[in-house]
C-alpha cells in the first residue's frame, strides 16, 4: 500500500470522516473504524493520565490493519532478536513494556473541524500515538522512543511527527505532507 501525500490523497484512500459542517460522518465511521488488535504475543497498553490499561487492540481505519500488524510483527521480531535465546513470549513482553513499546495514547479520534484547519489524521484513523508522557508534543523535541523502531514504521509507510514545526514524537501516520 502506498503512502499518501496530502488530504487529496489521504481522502481518496481513505474516504472522508466529517461532513459539511465539521462533524463526523457516522456512516463512514461505521465502515472505516475498528479495533485491530496487535498479532499473537502482544499485550497492549492505553495511557490514561496516571494509569495504564490493558487494552485489546486500537480503533484505527481498517485499511491499515495488515500494515499496523507488520509493524508489530517485525518490533516483537527485533525484541526478539534483543532478548535473545532465553526468550518466550513473556521475556520479550517484558522487554517491549520497559521501553514502553507497548503503551498507546490513542488512534481513532474524531476532533471537529474549526475554521477551515484540515482535521488531525487521528480523525481519519491513520495515526497513532505512543507513550505520551514521555514523548509530548513540544518543543524542543524529547523522545525516548527508539530510532531502529521509527526505521521499522518507516519501512511500512509509516511516517512520524518528530520534525513537525512543533514536534510530536509520540504521532505515527500512515501520511505525509501534512
Ligand atoms: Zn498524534
Amino acid at each position: 500500500m502506498k503512502t499518501p501525500n496530502g488530504y487529496d490523497e489521504i481522502k481518496r484512500m481513505f474516504g472522508n470522516p466529517g461532513l459539511r459542517d465539521g462533524t463526523v460522518n457516522a456512516i463512514w465511521e461505521k465502515e472505516h473504524i475498528k479495533k485491530i488488535t496487535p498479532p499473537a504475543g502482544w499485550q497492549l497498553y492505553y495511557q490514561m493520565d496516571d494509569a495504564l490499561v490493558k487494552v485489546s487492540g486500537i480503533r484505527m481505519h481498517r485499511f491499515l490493519e495488515g500494515s499496523f500488524q507488520s509493524v508489530l510483527r517485525d518490533v516483537w521480531q527485533h525484541a526478539l532478536n534483543e532478548v535473545g535465546r532465553q526468550s518466550n513470549d513473556e521475556t520479550v513482553r517484558a522487554w517491549l513494556h520497559e521501553r514502553r513499546l507497548d503503551i498507546h495514547g490513542g488512534g481513532y479520534n474524531f476532533r471537529p473541524k474549526r475554521g477551515g484547519v484540515e482535521p488531525s489524521l487521528h480523525s481519519f484513523g491513520i495515526a497513532i500515538d505512543w507513550d505520551p508522557i514521555h514523548n509530548p508534543r513540544k518543543n524542543p523535541l524529547t523522545c525516548t522512543l527508539p530510532q531502529w523502531w521509527f526505521d521499522i514504521w518507516k519501512e511500512h509507510g509509516w511516517h512520524n511527527g518528530r520534525k513537525f514545526h512543533t514536534p510530536d514524537p509520540m504521532h505515527v501516520q500512515f501520511a505525509t505532507g501534512v
